[in-house]
């Protein structure tokens, strides 16, 4: 009932039914607090006295009178609200004292010191909280009491002093409120209920709940209930505790408490709590009792609690429990526990578990007390996008040939770029992170690096990268980073550092509750899980995760490593076919032997079968291939300046006329994917062969079948893919019939343009599979360049823009649509080519391999679509077999 008691409310409510320890007491609902600011800031009409009816129930309940003055009835006047607001709301404790119930306080406990200073307390509260005085003449009063008294805490103030105190207290609060201090139990009860009604709209509240997203119309409840004393001696304490350890998981009380002390104590960490284990020792039975009540309360709530208690001399009582908030790991063990001790279901633990948190227990972190340190310290530099997570520290390079060396030395390198491209590949695979100034969530940057699971801060405007002289500046400061200094990035939220932050590295097969957790979403999820994976490394790694399948292996990274980019280079360059076959009977080898690896790893461990494998033909322009053409220009300008090595001029003058002409205005819609192909047949002729020469020699070293799948990239008309497939099928036909074996192979496409989607029917009857290409389909169907969007404009559609003439910013997209599938637009795509492929060729395979197929709520749609599989990057395979799971549920 937490819409209408509140949290703590309902917390109280529901433990009092269970028959537990709670203290009497009473919730007035937030539909009265709503009703109060309906009606001009009055109570509705009947509240009080329903709520004078409840307090003569607390009454009996307690054996007390509220206002009597031999046995008077104190209580506490509490906010709670439906999601908790920590601190933000107002609370009045000890309410019901004055000059004579204080007597009678005095009688019940046979302490003057003790009613004394609960009176003063009472004052001091109840004048900040209901009659807005200012706190710091009371604090003030109180240090000149204990100076004149010699005391050296609150607590060593005598009574006399207190008795005192109270007549000054309440001079104050008459002074500043300008009206007598309600001596009436009742009218203070009356003002407390309206001033916690009113800390519903006070400032501080409605900045967290605008920070927090709770909305402002849910109104708050009020608590009365009869006080306890956790400070009425060394068998009084107060504390809080959780069922279990909140970071480990580790099913043991956990908390803290004091004795002889009330909450405020706590809170204000005046004096150092005891852990609670130490509570065993010091009240045994209070420690067995809170035990069982731990017990009881999750199986009640069916989860981890967290509660608020407070000892009374002796006897505990319970004064909130509310589901506690955990680490990644507490809680895949929590709900992986509560599993096998019968609490839960393995779909209630599945429904529960949080798949991004899930993708950060295997991934490097910073350990946080030194990241906390390190920002003490002044080491923090810049923030930018979290493109890729995990932690990473090293020292600072500044081009991906220098990485590779030092990495390849075992030096912790991380590559800073002004932004990266595929001539950067092998510095990124050695280094320990990537930072780039520019660039998206879908940047080159971004993508290799989720896919190889390095952190990756991208697009990291507060720093300038100056290639050239091997540094970068932190904006609007005098800090320079240079080659070699070490820097530390973290992937999870964007933050760069100066210095080393040492890391805290985790172990997929050492997580047995994650395994077990993964293994029960394996049995509920309809969805494949297939893994983007260019090298062998990534795909053992794919397999370890739990992939069933190889969805994208893009074949181009290959020819990015150093020793094959000349040939790479030679093959774009030659002038007759004759020169371009050389060069590329010369790759093929290389080709061949990458993909005999990843063939020989995409293995299933339980059966012993391959698992299928996609591989992708040539996509990128070339020119991606070729010396930059700027760089260049200024090399044969400053060959010709200097007039020496005429030949090493006239080389660079044709690579430079060689690169002019394949220069294109607009790369990504210009002459890469299958138009590749189309006119340099022989490049995807010799990736076939190699694909198909290598799933033979696997097939007759270990007898497997691997399951080979050629994949066709940018298609958008079906006559590409129809006559690159026919070019192909020959070959194929060539190779197998020299190899005097068959192999099972299939050719499909991506669908990554609107056209595709369009005519996926068309397109069907010439494909086994269809892959999306969800990054491309994007990009096309927005209209976004996938590069440069996010950092000139898309970020600032989804966080706002300034809006002239409205107070507010405007929000022009809810999420970032590289990240998450845009469902009403690239979806509706997505589901439309799926119907229409399948209707034109009912044995197609759909599966997509976009960034999006690593995300939650991406992964969702594609369920309800009904795709065959999803393809991500190997360690994000965790998440999508649970976001599966949780799509089928
Ligand atoms: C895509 O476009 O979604 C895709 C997977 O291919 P790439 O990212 O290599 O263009
Ligand atoms: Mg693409």
């Amino acid at each position: 009932m937490r819409d209408l008691l509140g949290g703590k409310g309902a917390g109280v409510a529901e433990m009092t039914k269970a028959g537990l320890p709670v203290p009497p007491g009473f919730t007035i609902t937030t539909e009265a607090c709503n009703a109060y600011y309906e009606a001009g800031k009055q109570f509705p009409p009947g509240m009080w006295e329903q709520a004078l009816a409840a307090l003569r129930i607390v009454e009996q309940q307690t054996g007390k009178t509220f206002g009597d003055r031999h046995n008077p009835l104190l209580v506490s006047v509490r906010s709670g609200a439906k999601f908790s607001m920590p601190g933000m709301m107002d609370t009045v404790l000890n309410l019901g004292l004055n000059d004579e119930t204080v007597q009678g306080l005095v009688e019940q406990t046979g302490d003057e010191r003790f009613a004394y200073d609960a009176y003063r307390r009472f004052i001091q509260m109840f004048s900040k909280i209901v009659l807005d005085a200012d706190p710091r003449e009371f604090e003030q009063k109180l240090d000149e009491y204990k100076e004149r008294t010699g005391a050296s805490s609150d607590a060593e103030l005598p009574a006399s002093a207190l008795k005192e105190l109270v007549a000054e207290f309440k001079q104050i609060a008459e002074r500043q409120s300008g009206q007598p201090f309600p001596t009436d139990v009742y009218e203070q009860l009356k003002r407390a209920i309206e001033a916690v009604f009113a800390s519903w709209n006070n400032k501080r509240a409605i900045d967290y709940r605008n920070f927090n997203k709770i909305p402002h119309n849910l109104g708050t409840a009020v608590n009365v209930q009869s006080m306890v004393f956790g400070n009425m001696g060394n068998d009084s304490g107060t504390g809080v505790a959780f069922t279990r350890n909140p970071s480990t998981g580790e099913k043991e009380l956990y908390g803290e408490y004091l004795l002889n002390a009330q909450g405020e104590d706590v809170v204000a960490g005046i004096r150092t709590p005891s852990k609670i284990s130490r509570l065993k020792e010091e009240l045994p039975q209070v420690y067995e009792q809170l035990q069982e009540i731990a017990r009881r309360l999750e199986r009640h709530y069916r989860d981890m609690q967290d509660m608020e208690f407070t000892v009374e001399r002796g006897r505990l009582y319970m004064l909130q429990t509310r589901s506690g908030k955990r680490s990644a790991r507490a809680a895949v063990k929590v709900a992986v526990d509560m599993v096998e001790e019968g609490l839960i279901s393995e779909e209630e633990a599945i429904r529960r578990s949080d798949p991004t948190q899930i993708y950060q227990l295997l991934l490097p972190r910073f350990d946080e007390e030194a990241k906390a340190r390190a920002h003490k310290e002044g080491r923090f530099l810049a923030r930018g996008l979290n493109a890729s997570p995990g932690a990473a520290a090293g020292k600072a390079v500044f081009d991906a040939d220098r990485a590779e060396e030092l990495g390849k030395a075992g030096v912790p390198v991380v590559l800073v770029r002004p932004e990266t491209s595929p001539d950067d590949v092998h510095g990124m695979l050695v280094s320990k992170g990537i930072l780039t100034a520019r660039g998206g969530a879908t940047s080159h940057a971004a993508v290799v690096a989720r896919g190889l699971g390095l952190p990756c801060v991208a697009g990291c405007e507060g720093i300038r990268v100056y290639e050239e002289e091997k540094l970068f500046r932190v904006v609007g400061s005098d800090v320079v980073i240079r080659e070699g200094d070490e820097i530390s990035i973290d992937g999870d939220t964007g933050e760069v550092f100066a210095g080393v932050i040492p890391t805290v590295e985790p172990n997929f097969e050492k997580e047995t509750e994650l395994q077990k957790l993964l293994s029960w979403a394996d049995r509920i999820r309809k969805l494949g899980v297939w893994a983007n994976a260019d090298y062998p490394r990534d795909a053992q790694r794919a397999v370890t995760f739990g992939a069933e399948g190889i969805g994208l292996c893009r074949t181009e990274h290959m020819f990015m490593e150093q020793e094959r980019l000349p040939i790479v280079q030679k093959m774009i360059l030659a002038k007759t076919p004759e020169e371009r076959q050389a060069a590329l009977d010369q790759l093929l080898p290389f080709q061949r032997s990458d993909f005999i690896g990843i063939f020989e790893t995409m293995v299933n461990p339980r059966t012993g079968e391959c698992y299928p494998v996609v591989i992708r033909l040539i996509d990128p322009p070339l020119h991606e291939f070729l010396p930059n053409y700027e760089e260049l220009l200024v090399e044969v300008t400053r060959l010709e300046a200097t007039g020496a090595d005429p030949e090493a001029l006239k080389e660079k003058k044709a690579l430079l006329d060689a690169v002019a002409a394949m220069r294109e205005m607009n790369p990504m819609l210009g002459l890469r994917g299958c138009r590749l192909g189309l006119l340099f047949p022989e490049i995807t002729i010799m990736q076939t062969r190699a694909i198909l020469e290598a799933a033979l020699e696997v097939a007759q070293k270990t007898g497997k079948k691997p399951q080979v799948k050629i994949m066709i990239p940018l298609v958008g008309h079906v006559n590409e893919l129809r006559e690159v497939r026919r070019q192909l099928e020959a070959v194929a036909k060539e190779v197998t019939a020299e190899a005097g074996s068959a192999v099972e192979y299939k050719f499909g496409t991506m669908i990554e343009l609107p056209r595709a989607a369009l005519t996926a029917d068309q397109i069907a009857t010439v494909a086994d599979f269809f892959s999306f290409g969800t990054n491309d389909l994007t990009q096309t169907t927005f209209g976004f360049s996938r590069d440069d969007a996010e950092g000139k404009f898309l970020m600032k559609y989804v966080d706002g823009l300034d809006a002239p003439g409205l107070p507010e910013k405007v929000k022009i997209l809810p999420v970032n649509p590289f990240q998450t599938i845009d469902r009403d637009g690239v979806g509706q795509l997505v589901r439309m080519a799926a119907e229409k492929g399948r209707a034109a060729n009912p044995q197609i395979e759909l599966g997509i391999c976009g960034e999006h197929g690593g995300d939650p709520s991406s992964i969702e749609f594609f369920h309800e679509v009904g795709l065959d599989y999803v393809s991500c990057s190997p360690f994000r395979v965790p998440v999508a077999r649970l976001a599966a799971a949780q799509a089928a549920l």
